[in-house]
């Protein structure tokens, strides 16, 4: 057992706890003590606030070459669509794992511990399968296992260019024949001790009823999570009702997808009786808001989903920003612009959906909390940069949700490894990964 002395530490409670003592065996937390004043002999100090790992409940690496070039135009989600295609066309297994890895490399330095990503760009131009036909989400796996962070590749079945209509573009690269073909594909992947398989549905647009509830049984029949696209945008909404005269949520559940493995993401333009809907089956709804806000989606109604029944995840989305500490805050601080009230969701409330709720989305049970037989992922907030200097014991939750950034990230482990040390990476030059990864990938 290594040991570990917090000088803070945030054991699940509604305050922070001083001098706590983590022991760390193999992969796992061996025992948590509090109280202990001083560290006792042997024990390694960190010095400001230990968090569980973060978790990243709905990633798409390779859009993180998008940031900084379609920000700044005018448009809506279906214009950036078209630019985010483009990125994809560009893309093979060499780019996609050089992509992934220098994205990953950022997220470790923000504190993620464990990633969803939601992997949609499966085979090479015009369509055709890789000789592998996995070949690009094993390189969004090879890129994971560089970073040393903890991933789910949570595979989406995708088959039509929106409802009725065939694939065309870039969208042909994320199709498979049909389901049972997408079943076959993803059944050569297998889980490992830092990896984790779960499935898809992309979204109503891409997968008909029918193929939906082929990879709802499929996920039923493994126990991984289900994870689909949700009401991100009033189009999608308008043309689900008049396909199929039924919300998204609704024709999911009736495809037997929503259940308390589903984790419906975004969630934003939801009906009345898609809140009982998710809420009864405990799903989750995974927000994202600094790319809902950067997509001109709109604001989750988290609240009434929380008080429905649902569990919150966090997601960095399009990665245009990767700071989970900002999606933590901006659930609350989003809806407080729209209903005029403060305290819907506590620092509590907003950590346990950046950490323990969000590794049970991604199939980590026990994840995201430090406790004796949780897995040790851990993550040191320093409390001394000029954001949060002066923050004692008694503020520290409120500071870390509400005014600290992925910058005062010190320290981080995943499984019981240290991966980031005093802000930098321990093996990976992130800085370069970033540029040489970014650098001319998007179409001029
Ligand atoms: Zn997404």
């Amino acid at each position: 057992m290594t040991q570990y002395w917090c000088e803070l530490a945030w054991l699940g409670g509604a305050t922070v706890e001083a001098g706590v003592l983590i022991e760390v065996g193999e992969d796992r937390i061996g025992a948590v003590t509090a109280n202990l004043p001083e560290p006792p002999a042997g024990a390694e100090r960190l010095a400001g606030l230990t968090l569980p790992g973060l978790t990243n409940a709905h990633s798409h690496a390779f859009q993180r070459a998008l940031r900084g070039r379609t920000q700044a135009g005018a448009g809506s989600f279906w214009s950036w669509r078209g630019q985010m295609y483009a990125l994809a066309e560009t893309l093979d297994p060499d780019r996609n794992l050089s992509l992934a890895r220098a994205t990953f490399g950022e997220m470790a330095l923000a504190g993620v511990t464990t990633v969803g990503e939601f992997h949609y760009l499966h085979h090479g131009p015009g369509g055709v399968p890789y000789s592998d036909p996995n070949e690009m989400g094993r390189a969004v796996i090879a890129a994971a296992g560089e970073v040393g962070i903890r991933l789910t590749l949570i595979d989406a079945c995708y088959l039509e260019g929106g409802i009725g209509t065939p694939p065309e573009g870039a969208q042909r690269r994320f199709c498979d024949a049909d389901a049972e073909a997408w079943a076959a594909r993803v059944e050569a992947l297998a889980n490992g001790t830092s990896l984790r398989i779960a499935a898809a549905i992309h979204s109503v647009r891409a997968v008909p009823p029918a193929a939906a509830r082929v990879v709802a049984g499929w996920a039923a029949g493994k126990a991984c999570p289900l994870h689909a696209h949700v009401s991100e945008q009033p189009a999608e909404n308008e043309a689900c009702l008049t396909a199929y005269q039924r919300t998204p949520t609704q024709l999911l559940a009736e495809a037997g997808a929503v259940s308390s493995q589903f984790t419906a993401v975004h969630a934003i333009h939801l009906a009345e009786a898609d809140f009982a809907r998710l809420g009864e089956a405990r799903a989750f709804c995974c927000l994202c808001p600094t790319t809902e806000r950067d997509l001109a989606d709109g604001i989750a109604p988290a609240r009434r989903l929380r008080d429905a029944g649902a569990r919150l995840s966090l997601g960095t989305d399009s990665n245009a920003f990767i700071d989970l500490l900002e999606e933590a805050r901006a659930v609350e601080l989003d809806e407080r612009l729209i209903t005029n009230q403060r305290g819907g969701h506590s620092p509590v409330d907003l950590l346990r959906a950046a950490t323990a709720d969000g590794a049970e989305s991604l199939g980590w049970p026990g994840g995201g909390r430090i406790e004796t037989g949780a897995l040790a992922d851990l993550v040191v907030v320093g409390l001394d940069s000029p954001r949060l200097a002066g923050t004692g014991a008694a503020e520290a939750l409120a500071a870390a949700v509400f005014a600290a950034s992925a910058a005062d990230v010190r320290h981080v482990m995943v499984s019981g490894r240290w991966i980031v040390r005093d802000g930098a990476h321990l093996t990976l030059d992130v800085r370069a990964e970033l540029a040489r990864a970014t650098a001319s990938l998007m179409p001029a």
